[in-house]
């Protein structure tokens, strides 16, 4: 009997041993789970290989074109700049502070404003852009568990994905435009914006870094009292791609705790530092209550051109609808005269065509505050 049992045992023995092995994962080439910045990574990818800087970044036009968001040649501008964060998913990215990864911007001590160059939106058909429709969370997470599973997308691809999420214009059937300011606020250039904005009975919408808002209060205090919306446009500008999941929804969540004790409100609407924003981030701001516009008529006025270039760059291309980027805070060394001095003829081109300058929220008929 012993034998018997002994034999016995050895049996069960080696088909556990089989099962184990079978269970293990192959050693190599097997898919991996994906991990949470699944969407994102190979857009990161994509950032690190690209150098290309496109044409347009040195033409100085306004970036409307669909054209605009294919690569080209490198230029010189990106030569000698290595950090891989510069090189926008859209290719066109203006440059980021030097030595700049996104890292290097997370501390208000490195942020270097604005350099900012939010490169331009994407182009997408001329959808009505309704953000009523926005579908609940239910949708939204069907769309995440999608995402999961496609590679990383461009912003152009995102816009098309997700009309409803990623806003860069409003509705061309009335004659409306909405001028906004990013990088705000500075102790230069923002109180003579707000002066001008005053002055033309103009409201418009400031997107504000939170670091920013740290240093400035009382300008906050000031642009909310002149009737003026306010957005988030993040803690310390960083490029939002570059960050974990964790790290993108501190800088939101940090900016908030900030503005909030100001303006009275958690803003709805984000700006992602140079427009970029990864599909996984997207759906996470929207699952959450945001929504996440960027601009179709793109002043450049961040390379600090002349009031001549900047009023061409946004009379050229505005039209019903369309969302204005401009700048209304800079670094140490970054002058936006041209700006201020553009906008006083910008207002009154626009009204002259018998367009209405009006908010984000009375454009895209959404709320100012999060709910
Ligand atoms: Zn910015």
């Amino acid at each position: 009997m012993p034998r018997a049992l002994k034999r016995w045992a050895c049996i069960v023995a080696g088909c556990l041993l089989l099962t184990a092995c079978t269970s293990l994962p192959a050693p190599s080439g097997a898919p991996l789970p994906a991990s949470p910045d699944a969407a994102a990574a190979p857009l990161e990818e994509r950032l690190s290989r690209s150098q290309a800087v496109p044409d347009e970044r040195q033409a100085g036009s306004a970036l409307e074109q669909p054209s605009a968001h294919q690569p080209a040649p490198p230029t010189g501008e990106s030569k000698g700049r290595s950090s891989s964060a510069s090189e926008s998913l859209t290719l066109i990215g203006p440059p980021l502070p030097a030595g700049g990864g996104a890292k290097s911007l997370q501390t208000p001590e490195t942020a270097q404003l604005p350099l900012s160059p939010e490169p331009p939106s994407a182009p997408v058909p001329e959808p009505e852009a309704s953000v009523s429709k926005i579908s609940a969370s239910k949708g939204i997470k069907q769309a995440a568990q999608k995402s999961s599973k496609s590679q990383g997308l461009t912003l152009s691809q995102l816009a098309r994905k997700y009309p409803e999420f990623l806003l860069l214009h409003g509705r061309s059937s009335n004659r409306q435009i909405a001028l906004t300011f990013d990088d705000a606020p500075d102790a230069t250039y923002t109180p003579q914006i707000l002066d001008v904005l005053k002055a033309h009975k103009i409201r418009a919408t400031f997107f504000l870094i939170g670091s920013q808002a740290e240093k400035h209060p009382a300008i906050v205090k000031r642009i909310v009292q002149e009737g003026h919306v306010i957005g988030n446009h993040s803690y310390s500008h960083p490029l939002f791609t570059k960050l974990s999941q964790d790290s993108f929804q501190q800088q939101i969540t940090r900016s908030e705790s900030i503005l909030n004790p100001l303006i009275g409100y958690t803003p709805k609407l984000i700006r992602p530092p140079y427009g970029e924003i990864s599909e996984s981030q997207l759906l996470w701001a929207s699952e959450h209550g945001y929504l996440v516009v960027n601009w179709n008529v793109d002043s450049l006025d961040w390379k600090q051109l002349s009031e001549a270039q900047v009023m061409r760059n946004i009379l050229d291309h505005a039209k019903a609808g369309s969302i204005v980027l401009q700048h209304s805070g800079g670094g140490h060394s970054q002058n936006l005269s041209g700006t201020v001095q553009a906008l006083p003829k910008v207002i009154e081109k626009l009204q002259g065509q018998g367009y209405r300058i009006v908010t984000l929220p009375e454009l895209l008929r959404v709320t100012k505050g999060k709910k």
